[in-house]
């Protein structure tokens, strides 16, 4: 099974997509790291000391960084047998290049089949906080980014839409809370689905 966790800042994902992990003895990886590529791509688009890149150049470089991390770390350890946990997946794109940002997602989409040859999630685990919770959270870790502001609340209205449209693939959680009892909201959504 291959299950990525999305959400906005501050949502839990991460800790979330490693405790699933954990429980489940799964290949843990993250978007837009995992590889050498992707790790290179992580720094150019998210440190600050780095020039704005354009809206279409950094759809293409997440892109990109998603198909070797696909080839070389997601493909592999599926045809190993083995479950894949991924921190952020396609539907961040969808989100945050699309919903987010304005790209067409018809665009963006291809852009990620192209990227992704076929290796699409099982499952998508869609982490839920509102804008109070995500932004205490994110003042606690002395973070500047402001989870409440209109790019924002594109985005979060972009991961709903994306999930309400195929329920088939996603699973909605409540993130709110403590990380355990996030946990086992999450157990208990994806649990049932692990064999299926
Ligand atoms: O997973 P994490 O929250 O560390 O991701 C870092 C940031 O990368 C996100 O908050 C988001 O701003 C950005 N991102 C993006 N488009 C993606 C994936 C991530 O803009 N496809």
């Amino acid at each position: 099974r291959f299950i990525a966790f999305e959400g906005g800042e501050a949502s839990g994902k991460s800790t979330q997509a490693r405790l699933l992990a954990e429980r489940i003895g799964a290949v843990l990886t993250r978007e837009p790291g995992g590889t050498h590529l992707g790790e290179v791509a992580r720094d150019l688009l998210l440190d600050p000391a780095h020039p704005h890149l354009v809206d279409r150049a950094e759809a293409l470089l997440f892109a990109a960084a998603r198909a070797q991390h696909v080839a070389e770390v997601i493909r592999p350890a599926l045809d190993g047998g083995r479950h894949v946990v991924c921190d952020r997946f396609a539907a961040s794109s969808f989100a945050y290049q699309a919903y987010g940002r304005g790209l067409d997602l018809d665009a963006v989409r291809s852009l990620s089949a192209f990227a992704v040859d076929g290796t699409w999630p099982d499952l998508n685990v869609l982490l839920v906080v509102d804008a109070d919770v995500a932004e205490a959270r994110l003042a606690e870790r002395d973070k500047l980014e402001q989870a409440g502001d209109a790019f924002h609340e594109r985005v979060a209205a972009g991961f709903d839409a994306l999930a309400a449209a195929d329920p088939d693939r996603w699973i909605v959680v409540d993130g709110s809370g403590s990380i355990e009892e996030v946990a086992r909201r999450v157990w208990g959504a994806v649990e049932p689905r692990l064999d299926g």
